[in-house]
């Protein structure tokens, strides 16, 4: 491994803070990066930025190079790993799907969050509205939603030019998530601090799961309580429960829990739930909201899953009740379970990669 200087220490830092916060980052979500000498820094794909410390979870990729390709769309640029100096990545980690997205921002150091503020406002119609009299301080884009990786760079690359000003330091990807760059970390942590200061909403409170009652649901079946109690709260908020059972929020939770949610239907068992799934020609799901219950997740469910499962909640009890709200349209939900990166990323975070991964890594 190379000598890392004090700033990319300094990056490695904060990226450990925002990884393990699930407000920010959820799972192996969320990446960082600093351009250092020609040379761009960025987050492995898989890797989770909490482990940022304790694992390498950074990849040299050649700046130039990249760039050059994702000017020319040579579509080498989407998966970026032509470009990874493969001499300072030992672990031969693949650079993050959302590479390019680092690398079209002109900033040394960019930090890119799935902010559950910042989701619960982008997945609205009225987003824009909300973001110009939220972010009035801030020198902001919005790009509407367009799937991670090359198609949202060039969004991003897009919505910088379109004007002469400085470059935008915020970026609001809809339906997605917060891009936020600056020159040092300092200056980058601070933004990100104000940015999700100035997007808080208000959060809906539901009275808590009946424990009991879960683990009666649960018995003898293929599913299990999930790890975080806060993951209950879309099952018993009305609004919450409606917003979240009419479609796909955001990329991450259609890899890690599948297209939209699934509801139980009154006295369905999780296997009839299940079943009835298997019948329409749908996979089991991962995931299942017990109306004014709780909600439970199949056996075995990665890491992943689980951290999406909680994601929801927060999500959905940020999005009020008057609020009309942008789901993924069945044309991205597909192209995101039949992309070939993603796939990669979510074999990563299945229980045994990653204990692999860990152990690669540690
Ligand atoms: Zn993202």
């Amino acid at each position: 491994m190379s000598t890392r200087t004090a700033e990319f220490q300094h990056l490695l830092e904060l990226s450990a803070l925002v990884g393990a916060d699930p407000a920010l980052v959820q799972a192996a979500g969320g990446n960082t990066s600093i351009k250092e000498k020609g040379t761009l820094w960025i987050k492995a794909s898989g890797t989770w930025l909490m482990n940022a410390l304790t694992a390498e979870i950074m990849v040299p990729v050649a700046l130039s190079p990249l760039l050059q390709a994702m000017d020319e769309n040579n579509p080498l640029a989407e998966r970026s790993e032509s470009f990874v100096l493969k001499d300072q990545n030992p672990g031969g980690l693949r650079p993050s799907i959302e590479t390019t997205v680092h690398a079209a921002l002109p900033q040394k150091i960019v930090v890119h969050v799935h902010c559950v503020e910042t989701i619960a406002i982008a997945a609205r119609h009225d987003a824009v509205t909300v973001l110009a009299t939220l972010l009035d301080d801030f020198n902001w884009r919005y790009v509407p939603y367009v799937r991670p990786g090359l198609p949202l760079s060039r969004s991003i690359v897009k919505s910088l030019h379109d004007d002469h000003n400085t470059p935008a330091d915020v970026i609001i990807l809809g339906n997605h998530g917060l891009v936020v760059a600056a020159e040092s970390v300092t200056d980058v942590q601070r933004l990100l601090s104000r940015v999700c200061s100035a997007l808080k909403q208000p959060v809906r409170q539901a009275l808590p799961a009946d424990q009991n009652k879960l683990e009666r649901l649960v018995a003898g079946y293929d599913y299990q309580l999930p790890v975080d109690a806060e993951a209950h709260h879309v099952a018993l908020d009305d609004i919450s429960l409606q917003v979240a059972s009419a479609g796909s929020l955001y990329p991450d939770h259609v890899i890690f829990l599948g297209e939209g949610s699934v509801l139980a239907l009154k006295n369905e068992t999780p296997a009839q739930v299940a079943q009835r799934c298997v019948k329409a020609d749908q996979a089991e799901p991962v995931s299942i909201l017990f109306p004014g219950i709780g909600v439970v997740m199949k056996n075995g469910c990665s890491s992943g899953a689980q951290a999406l499962a909680r994601c929801l909640s927060d999500v959905c009890a940020r999005i009020p009740s008057t609020t009309a709200v942008n789901y993924l349209t069945a044309a991205q939900n597909y192209e995101l379970l039949h992309w070939d990166a993603e796939q990669y990323r979510q074999t990563l975070n299945t229980p045994d990669h990653t204990k692999e991964n860990n152990h690669l890594n540690g």
